[in-house]
């Protein structure tokens, strides 16, 4: 699952000591494990290897440059959702080729700026946006490679922000109006429409999504080739689970033996676009109690993270598993589940210093005491973690560290006050 593990009544990362990186930068911070990085992403190629497969790293979990660059280097392409995550891959020579651009909302600028990069795909989302790139490309003398964003209209269970794939979302266009856009712009000798994208959502435990996603679309591509079109390649997105709690999902080869058999033979290239289930379980943030306090009956312990560190469980109601970073050795926990009671354990509420009801991380769990000072690991913190940060309540940004072995380097530093105030100067 990750390399952070306990050692005597201590949270490692890798093999340094959490309460080191405290030390030495303070906290909150998050911290990376390398090896979890390369081990997921391997895990997901190897996988696949049996088919023509393009693993496009999703940027937006986790786009640190120091990450992209080291996965970039270990093979990854990237989707992207932003003219700004484009720079970033950009930045740490990411292959454009590999890049796919996603998003319902993609402005002139961001548009032509992947067009002079010379992106893989342009993911579109609706016919409007198509015009666009049309428009776009012909003046920059461009032929790009697009991918149709359809959506197979499948239930997803999951949170209801983060489902995409059914009839009724802002995302992709249906099956019918598959055919009619291929039929209307197949032959558009300024864009190259040749694959199809689905993204069904994320936050989801289950293989069978994505096995009838595919179900659904493959006798679309079958039809769509009869009518003479090229369909060269099936992006089928991400959303893959990722274990916020021990070995709850799918791992990457249950997924491919659900998925591969159907497109083997297909003559289809298979582009996937993996955020969390990659980067989740590399990162905890770590952060210090600043005080514990008793309302009526319940317990808070408060932290100097808040919810602009970490807005997950405000935002989705998400549940991360938090931990002492040094416990007695009967605490150690065996398996990082929420319904973890060991004896002795409290049970509290652990929030953050914000002025909202919604800045908490956990209500109603079971924690060992815990006393000011102490350094709480919030687990499985990787993605739409520093990704999702922001500066509410004049709060400077969390550092981030990545730890590779015995070495650990700050990728980024802990924002200043002069940060905050700079763009206003
Ligand atoms: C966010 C997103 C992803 C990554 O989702 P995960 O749940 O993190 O795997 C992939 N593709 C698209 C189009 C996305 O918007």
């Amino acid at each position: 699952m990750d390399y952070f593990n306990y050692n005597k009544g201590r949270l490692f990362a890798e093999q340094v000591s959490v309460e080191e990186i405290a030390d030495q930068v303070g906290t909150p911070v998050y911290i990376y494990s390398r090896a979890t990085f390369k081990d997921h992403l391997r895990k997901i190629q190897q996988a696949y290897s049996q088919l023509e497969t393009m693993v496009c790293y999703s940027v937006k979990a986790c786009g640190n440059i120091h990450i992209l660059r080291f996965m970039a280097e270990a093979g990854s392409g990237f989707d992207i959702v932003s003219g700004g995550e484009l720079y970033r891959v950009l930045q740490v020579g990411g292959d454009p080729a590999k890049v796919v651009f996603a998003g319902v909302g993609k402005t002139d600028t961001e548009i032509l700026e992947a067009l002079d990069a010379g992106i893989g795909y342009f993911n579109i989302e609706s016919e409007a946006e198509l015009e666009n790139l049309i428009r776009l490309a012909k003046g920059r003398s461009k032929r790009p490679k697009v991918a149709l964003r359809v959506n197979p209209d499948i239930e997803y269970k999951t949170h209801a922000f983060l489902t995409t794939g059914i009839r009724e979302t802002k995302f992709g266009v249906d099956i019918e109006r598959a055919v009619k856009v291929f039929a209307d712009y197949g032959k558009d000798p300024a864009v190259n429409i040749c694959a199809l994208h689905v993204h069904l959502g994320t936050g989801g435990k289950k293989i069978d999504p994505y096995v009838g996603a595919v179900k659904k679309i493959l006798p679309l591509i079958e039809r769509l080739r009869s009518e003479g079109h090229t369909v060269e390649a099936l992006d089928l997105g991400g959303g893959y689970g990722a274990d916020y709690e021990s070995d709850t999902v799918p791992s990457a080869a249950q997924y491919a033996e659900g998925i591969v058999p159907l497109l083997k033979d297909k003559g289809l290239k298979l582009i996937l676009e993996p955020g969390k289930s990659v980067c989740a379980n590399a990162g905890i943030m770590l952060t210090q109690v600043l005080y514990v306090k008793r309302g009526g009956n319940k317990k808070f312990v408060i932290t100097d993270a808040g919810m602009n560190d970490l807005i997950r469980p405000a935002l989705y109601d998400a549940f991360h598993f938090i931990w002492p970073a040094r416990v007695a050795e009967k605490f150690v926990p065996r398996q990082r589940v929420s319904d973890s009671r060991p004896d002795g354990a409290e049970v509290v509420d652990i929030v953050g210093p914000i002025c909202e009801g919604a800045d908490f991380f956990a209500k109603d769990r079971a924690l060992p005491p815990v006393e000011r000072g102490d350094l709480l690991a919030v687990f499985a913190a990787g993605a739409y973690g520093f990704s999702m940060s922001s500066n509410y309540n004049a709060r400077g940004r969390a550092a981030e560290v990545l730890v590779d072995g015995r070495t650990s380097s700050v990728i980024r530093r802990r924002e200043t006050y002069d940060d905050l105030v700079a763009p206003e100067k």
